[in-house]
């Protein structure tokens, strides 16, 4: 059952943030209805206008960026610096968006025929379905929309029904933005639970559904979305490795793992949940971590000093427990953390947690979304791409050595098998300008730079004959 109306509070000490009120099956056909109409008239704006729309967005998000960052850290319990991080990624989106808009280039073709001339286009796909998870309630749909507007679409936005706060904000910018520029229907926002998303992967009317989430979500979405031969973008779970050998800078690792396992209380699909570590600098990279850990301060996100916060909900924090216990279970061993943190404004804190644990348990192949890591020992380079590859997921990897040679190797093809591979930094904290996503269960889909922008758009092929006669390809012969 849906209430009608998705109450938030903060995590961070439980005061009412605010209501969103659930879109109605009536209010969700016409969103969509509107916003097929509204594409009809965008996709005919040449792109570099259309990116005119999409900077003044970026402009204005400029000039909110403290108060909307402030939002986004009371909605998820995420650092004050995480949340402004999240608003400075659409920022970034937009700009590369901007540029893109007089980039959207196909490539030109020799023809076998005489006088005739080849090349491919690229034309806006219709209306683009965004499902967005709760752990970025920004920048998720930055990534998708500005990419999906200055290609010719239109945009209708399901958010996590557990950060819908930050969505209704966003999306009465987008609004007076939209209706600035005479194109008022062009971004919709639709609130609910899943059962929202499952109409939008069965509407015929959305011919792209990106939809981010959990590796279950991605399942279900593309199933559906499948039936009817629609496309999908799926950014679903992850569960990171670093390899640190022998050889790494510890300067280096030692915080680049804690920004990595700990950051964002565990709760990023890049968060670092598997520390591969060479046995003979085992002791000592464990030492180091366990002490670094130990001196994080848990609490109020919004306080100078504070490194972690608050969990989203109860059944994080019980699946916090859960794991720890399936993991002591199954053989690991707690090196620190495994407990709630008292005293608190709510009752959402927890240390984050260090487990010393074997490649072949069962729980180092799961996503836990919450601030714990495994440390698992390995003793050459192969064996540390073995394990970083034999999870299901595939999203980000990371290697920390001087070694050229072993560098190259991680990053060969007989290397990481993930979407993302980094050398001396670690798993998250990706640049919009790349291409982000992973492969396997992560889902495939890749958002944000490089040529991401392909996905919202469609391929046409074109062959013009500016010849007098009518010569047919592999040389066929047809005359009458
Ligand atoms: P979730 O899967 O519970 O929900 C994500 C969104 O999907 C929500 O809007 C939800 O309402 C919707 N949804 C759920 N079931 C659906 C269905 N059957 N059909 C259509 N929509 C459905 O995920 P969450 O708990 O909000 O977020 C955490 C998960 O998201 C983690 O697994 C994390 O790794 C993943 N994530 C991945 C990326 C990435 O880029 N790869 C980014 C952020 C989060």
């Amino acid at each position: 059952m849906t209430s009608m109306k998705l109450q938030i509070n903060s995590p961070i000490d439980n005061v009412l943030l605010g209501h969103a009120p659930v879109t109605s099956e009536a209010d969700y056909h016409s969103a969509v209805q509107q916003a097929c109409a509204a594409q009809l008239i965008w996709r005919m704006v040449p792109s570099p206008q259309r990116g005119h729309l999409v900077r003044d967005f970026g402009e204005r998000l400029r000039a909110e960026k403290k108060r909307l960052g402030e939002l986004v850290a009371r909605e998820t319990g995420k650092l004050l610096a995480e949340g402004e991080g999240e608003i400075q990624e659409i920022i970034d989106i937009c700009e590369f968006a901007v540029g893109l808009s007089r980039q959207l280039c196909g490539s030109t073709m020799q023809s076998e025929r005489p006088m005739h001339r080849m090349y491919e286009q690229w034309h806006p796909l219709g209306v683009i379905g965004v499902i967005t998870a709760f752990n970025f309630p920004a920048a998720v749909w930055g990534w998708n929309a500005m990419l999906a507007l200055v290609c010719g679409n239109s945009v209708v936005w399901k958010p996590s029904e557990m950060t819908p706060i930050t969505a209704l904000e966003l999306h009465k910018i987008a609004l007076e933005i939209c209706l600035q520029h005479g194109h008022p229907d062009l971004c919709k926002l639709v609130v609910g639970h899943r059962d929202l998303g499952e109409k939008i992967s069965a509407d015929k009317r959305i011919a792209l559904v990106s939809a981010t989430g959990s590796t279950r979500m991605g399942l279900a979405v593309a199933g559906v979305v499948a039936k009817r031969l629609g496309k999908t973008l799926l950014e679903l779970g992850g569960n990171n490795a670093i390899i640190i050998l022998q050889d790494a800078d510890l300067k280096l690792v030692i915080p680049a793992t804690l920004f990595g396992a700990v950051g964002t209380a565990g709760q990023r699909c890049t968060s670092i949940r598997r520390i591969l570590v060479q046995r003979n600098v085992l002791d000592e990279v464990t030492k180091k971590l366990v002490a670094a850990y130990e001196k994080v301060v848990v609490g109020n996100p919004l306080q100078a000093g504070t490194l972690m916060g608050p969990l989203i909900n109860q059944a994080a924090v019980a699946s916090y427990h859960s794991a720890i216990a399936s993991a002591v279970a199954q053989g690991g061993t707690v090196l620190c953390g495994a407990a709630a943190v008292s005293g608190q404004p709510s009752d959402l804190y927890v240390r984050p947690t260090l487990i010393a644990a074997q490649r072949k348990m069962a729980i180092v192949a799961q996503e836990t979304f919450a601030p714990i890591a495994y440390i698992i020992p390995f003793d050459s380079l192969a064996e540390a791409i073995e394990i970083n590859n034999e999870v299901p997921q595939g999203l980000s990897s990371s290697i920390f050595t001087k070694n050229m040679q072993h560098v190259e190797d991680f990053l060969s093809a007989r290397g990481s098998d993930c979407g993302i591979a980094n050398v001396n930094i670690g798993t998250s904290g990706a640049e919009i300008g790349g291409a982000f996503g992973g492969e396997k269960e992560t889902g495939g889909g890749r958002e944000a730079g490089s040529d991401s922008w392909k996905q919202y758009m469609r391929r046409q092929t074109n062959t013009i004959n500016w010849s007098n006669a009518l010569p047919l390809s592999q040389g066929i012969k047809f005359d009458v």
